[in-house]
């Protein structure tokens, strides 16, 4: 299983530091198979000295080796730390930040020539599923247009945009009848994310089809994601 953790716009240098050393010495004791991936902002990012199971990656990049891209990192600032796990198509990058399937899938193309893991997200607004599943899956895969989805880095995140960070949990029966469908084509593993907790941790780890989560405010707590990760060893 993968157990992702999404700090988004918060913690601080020290802050990712305290949180990673707890983080690996936890994974170090409990001696889990699960692969642990953390994606802390990008001016936290260092090379950590970790257990092999845990990576940490960048939560965006832009599609440029360097250059004149102002406030922008590539992939020159990134490889200084020996990352090689990124996020793309984020929801919070397509809907709040704008950014547009084309610049997407330029983006997934750079990083997948680099041979980056990408855990590449997709997702419907509430709108789309109050239409019904027909609609979820036809916004889903239109997300994935320009997506090689046969990339063997590639693992896919089914994150509900009205269940991000919202306290909304897509139900047990949404998550699988989704993940069912979207299976049918992507081979890829994927995960689940969407308001996933400690407490419903268990529950959507044991769904078909669901090889994972991605955890954005929940992890935010280092303890709580260790609880997670010892909850996805015992399934
Ligand atoms: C996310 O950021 O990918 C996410 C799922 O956030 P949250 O867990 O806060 O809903």
């Amino acid at each position: 299983m993968i157990i992702a953790a999404n700090f988004k716009t918060n913690h601080t240098r020290k802050s990712t530091k305290e949180y990673i050393e707890k983080l690996n010495s936890y994974v170090n004791d409990l001696g889990s198979k699960d692969s642990v991936l953390v994606f802390p902002p990008s001016t936290a990012l260092d090379s950590f000295d970790l257990n092999d199971k845990i990576s940490v990656g960048i939560q965006n990049a832009y599609a440029t080796e360097k250059g004149s891209f102002t406030g922008e990192i590539g992939y020159e600032q990134i490889e200084e730390f020996g990352i090689d796990t990124i996020l793309i198509g984020h929801s919070e990058r397509r809907h709040v930040l704008g950014e547009s399937q084309d610049e997407i899938v330029k983006k997934y193309e750079f990083y997948k020539a680099k041979g980056f893991k990408i855990i590449y997200c997709i997702g419907e607004p509430k709108k789309v599923r109050e239409e019904g599943i027909e609609s979820v899956i036809a916004y889903n895969f239109a997300q994935l247009e320009g997506i090689d989805i046969s990339y063997k880095n590639l693992i896919v995140a089914y994150e509900p945009v009205w269940a991000i960070g919202t306290g909304l949990t897509a139900s047990t029966k949404q998550i699988e009848e989704t993940l069912g469908l979207l299976k049918e084509k992507i081979k890829a593993p994927i995960l689940y994310g969407g308001s996933v907790k400690v407490a419903n941790t268990k529950e959507i780890l044991g769904i078909k089809n669901c090889e994972g989560i991605l955890v954005g405010t929940a992890s935010w707590d280092v303890n709580a994601f260790c609880e997670m990760i010892g909850i996805a060893k015992n399934i």
